[in-house]
């Protein structure tokens, strides 16, 4: 007869675009290699089950990153694992109950992680539960470099390294090479499978269809120096001489609504196009020839896929840090955080400097990595079948944990 449909359940935390991003490309992948066989619920336990602080991990994320200072101090000074572990037991201690209860709603066979914070509690409560030999736990990093030490856990069946790099780290933080896989970062599958053609999006998106094409943009939040920059393409994409444009602009704000209706107000002398949040974001980066952005983890795979050369203009302290190296390294991008340097960058590509142009698309295609979302629950299937037959787990709501503290 056929096997039971198993649970799968990705635990991630909208801080920035990129966690969701991941979450949904590992469940896309999912229903497109294995069908009805597994059915994944992507959840944001935090913020459903838990109070305060967790619940509230999206906000203060969001305001820290506006007080970057602020940012780094909380990045670095949790760090040293006897402080993390200190501060993360005083939350596990108030809110296990809760996230045991979010657990037993889903009944998971497999608990993915796709966060920096979601490694420590559910492992624990798995432990109380008596459950942690029979449900699969793995680990998806997002930050492809330089990522923060909450992400590795020895308790995992499996930590997916999108880098090299990162599987470094992972061993020096006790993991074993037999946990660790190098894959890449998950990206959507219409990115990684998508045949587009340059010239029918440029139609279908109202572009126009001959001038090269730069997308700027600053993650799912808008971040970075996003409008000084757009001003100064708007004057260094503009031919005084010969009094008409090189080229055009796509700015794409994501949630960053006071920044699209600036740009709303400007003049402009080439052609512009601002846009809000968009969900296509592989027909945005299709119908262009390079990209300005902040160095998230989700744009710089994704432009890689598109073979788009890489500005990076800004960075989060801490973890996107060692995103820059990584392209600029691989000869698929540039960083500076000037946008009058910026801007003049992109007039050269556009015109006396199109050979630099390809190399940088050749180089980034090179580093793309498409196929990683399906290697990932490919791995996570065989995980699943050397299990055995899952037999249904026994999801029993105990007061044990609760009653320890
Ligand atoms: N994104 C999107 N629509 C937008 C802006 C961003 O779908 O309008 C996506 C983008 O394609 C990427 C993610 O949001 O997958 C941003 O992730 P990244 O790691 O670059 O930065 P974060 O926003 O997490 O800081």
């Amino acid at each position: 007869g056929a096997e039971r449909t198993k649970n799968v359940l990705i635990l991630m935390s909208d801080t920035g675009g990129g966690h969701r991003a991941s979450a949904e490309a590992i469940k896309d992948a999912f229903r497109l290699e294995f069908g009805d066989e597994y059915q994944v619920f992507v959840k944001d336990v935090w913020k459903e089950y838990t109070g305060w602080p967790l619940n509230d991990m999206e906000r203060s994320y969001k305001f820290m990153i506006k007080h970057v200072q602020l940012w780094k101090v909380a990045f670095h000074s949790t760090s040293p694992r006897w402080i993390h572990s200190v501060y993360l037991s005083a939350i596990a201690a108030f809110y296990a109950k809760e996230v045991e209860a979010g657990l037993m709603e889903y009944k998971p066979d497999i608990i993915i992680s796709v966060h920096p914070l979601m490694q420590h509690i559910p492992l624990w409560v798995l432990k109380w539960q008596g459950l942690q030999k029979k449900v699969i736990f793995v680990t998806v990093i997002t930050d492809l470099n330089t990522c923060h030490r909450t992400w590795f856990h020895p308790g995992v069946n499996r930590c997916y390294c999108p880098s090299e790099e990162v599987a470094k780290r992972s061993l020096i933080d006790g993991l074993e090479e037999s946990q660790t896989r190098v894959f890449g970062l998950p990206i959507r599958p219409t990115f990684a499978r998508a045949v587009l053609s340059k010239d029918d999006l440029r139609v279908e998106l109202e572009l126009d269809p001959a001038l090269p094409a730069v997308l700027l943009m600053g993650g799912g939040e808008g971040m970075g120096p996003v409008k000084k920059t757009a001003k100064a393409l708007g004057e260094s994409l503009f031919d005084a001489q010969l009094g008409k444009p090189i080229g055009q602009l796509i700015v794409i704000c994501g949630r960053n609504k006071d920044l699209v209706s600036t740009l709303e107000s400007l003049e402009w002398k080439i052609p512009v196009k601002i846009r809000g949040f968009e969900t296509r974001m592989e027909k945005w980066m299709g119908a262009c020839d390079c990209i300005i952005t902040k160095a998230g983890p989700g744009t710089i795979a994704e432009a890689l896929i598109r073979g788009l050369p890489i500005i990076l203009n800004d960075y989060i302290p801490g973890q996107e840090k060692g995103n820059v190296p990584y392209v600029v390294d691989n000869g698929a991008g540039v960083f500076t955080r000037s946008p009058k340097e910026t801007a003049r960058l992109v007039a050269e590509w556009f015109s006396t400097k199109a050979d630099e142009l390809k190399r940088m698309s050749e180089n980034s295609l090179k580093l793309a990595q498409p196929e990683a979302v399906f290697d990932i629950v490919k791995d996570i299937h065989e995980l699943a079948c050397e299990r055995g037959p899952l037999a249904k787990i026994p999801y029993v709501l105990t007061s044990s944990f609760s009653s320890l503290i």
